[in-house]
């Protein structure tokens, strides 16, 4: 018996399923979660005293790794001035200006506004009421296997949790609100266009997640976000790109730099932030265009609040892990992300495991079986994968001191902290891993 494992009995006596989120239960591979009790670096530790190389970094915000003393530094010194005042202060501009700064390519900056919140949820929440109150149209369309959090409107067909659980969606979600949601295939322009031709002066918005990564990784087909874009402009619509996990993780940009860093292609009209924006403390955002942005309260008539909107705790974390993510920081991440992309395809190859690696910049993941062998392209062909052959898989890594997300839908996690030994047992690990998944068997 672990201290683990008693633990988690003890969180599943008062926590429902003993988790705050699902995914961290392992219900799709199975076994006792790991409780964390602390992370340094590449490292985390857990309560039995095991250390892990981390490639979850918490869902994505610790690209830096856990506890780098700059960012623990900034969080101290915030807090020493107080935990928060329900008031406005100067480092919620900072960290506004510091994005629009940022998120520019040649001129162009695609956040001319930006609103802080708490959570990506409510940033895709905001963002589609925003998008209704600019249009004056209820309809919303999002792609099958996207997550854009729990909001009611967003959980048909969604990814993450949803996908590892195999829900369609959740219950508890009125109908009528349902009805307001169509799910289209993605990188399907011709069934988006279908949709459009149908419906298309009822539509608010398209959101989608500028790169999908809640499905495992599977990256739009060249040319798809374009498109998106000219679509909904064509049709008086807006684009909402969701960047709560690509951006100012993919690079200095996010994924709107990265896919337009030889030149401007397309622009959304408002973009939705999370994770690193707050360097492992609750901060989120939306922002976009000034007349959609002005819309919102007080200076429009779409209402949005909260109390702990902009803490400064939150955003002094986020304000100093983006001044420490520079072109190195970046350069790093995808130099970590091609080594162990190597490293885990020659140990599936060696194995004769078939898989196919999807990788949408620093962001990838492994799907397994012959269906995938020729690419993965949406969530039909995400489905379709061997993916049982991922438990073993997992566990293998876990026993030999790597943390790998607990399902085959999430994308894997680099930080720039990985340093040669935590590399080198990233390589020691994944043979055995991909031996565990060659010898596993299909469900019965
Ligand atoms: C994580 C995520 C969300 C939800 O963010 P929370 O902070 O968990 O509410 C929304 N969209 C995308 C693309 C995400 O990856």
């Amino acid at each position: 018996m672990t201290s683990s494992s008693d633990l988690f009995d003890r969180a599943r006596a008062v926590i429902p399923g003993g988790v705050n989120s699902p995914v961290r239960a392992f219900g799709s591979v199975g076994g006792t979660p790991r409780m964390m009790v602390s992370g340094r670096g590449a490292y985390v530790t857990d309560v039995d005293g095991n250390e892990y190389v981390d490639l979850v970094n918490s869902w994505g915000p610790a690209i830096l790794g856990h506890a780098h003393p700059r960012v623990v530094r900034a969080v101290q010194d915030a807090a020493a001035r107080g935990l928060g005042f329900g008031a406005t202060t100067p480092a919620e501009t900072e960290l506004a200006e510091l994005v629009h700064e940022r998120v520019a390519v040649d001129g162009t900056h695609a956040v001319e506004k930006l609103r802080l919140v708490s959570t990506g949820t409510e940033a895709t929440m905001t963002a589609i009421r925003l998008a209704r109150g600019f249009t004056g149209r209820d309809l919303l369309v999002k792609f099958a296997g996207h997550y854009h959090g729990h909001s009611d409107g967003l959980l048909a067909e969604s990814g993450s949790g949803v996908a590892t659980l195999a829900l369609p969606g959740s219950a508890g979600v009125p109908a009528a609100i349902a009805a307001q949601t169509l799910v289209v295939p993605y990188n399907d322009l011709d069934a988006l266009r279908e949709v459009f031709s149908v419906h298309g002066d009822r539509i608010a918005a398209v959101i989608t997640e500028a790169a999908a990564a809640n499905m495992g990784v599977v990256a739009p087909m060249p040319g798809f976000n374009a498109a998106l874009a000219r679509l909904t402009a064509d049709n008086g619509s807006l684009l909402i790109s969701d960047e709560v996990l690509t951006g100012f993780r993919v690079s200095a940009a996010g994924w709107w730099g990265h896919e337009n860093r030889d030149g401007v292609e397309w622009t959304p009209d408002l973009v939705t932030f999370g994770k690193v924006i707050g360097g492992g403390l609750p901060v989120a955002a939306l922002g976009g265009r000034s007349d959609v942005m002005d819309q919102l309260a007080p200076s429009g008539p779409v209402y949005q609040a909260g109390t702990l909107s902009g803490n400064p705790v939150a955003v002094a974390a986020g304000l100093e892990t983006l001044r420490l993510a520079d072109a190195a920081v970046y350069r790093t991440l995808d130099t970590a992300a091609d080594i162990v992309i190597w490293a885990t395809s020659m140990a599936l190859e060696n194995e004769g495991v078939p898989y196919s690696v999807q990788r949408a910049g620093n962001l990838f993941s492994f799907a397994f079986g012959e269906t995938v062998a020729g690419g993965v392209h949406n969530y039909a062909d995400v489905r379709a994968q061997e993916a049982w052959r991922y438990p073993p898989f997992f566990h293998a890594m876990l026993d030999a001191g790597v943390s790998l997300p607990p399902s085959v839908f999430e994308a894997w996690f680099v930080s720039a902290a990985l340093d040669e030994g935590a590399i080198r047992r990233i390589l020691a690990a994944v043979p055995v891993a991909a031996r565990a998944a060659a010898a596993a068997a299909p469900p019965a």
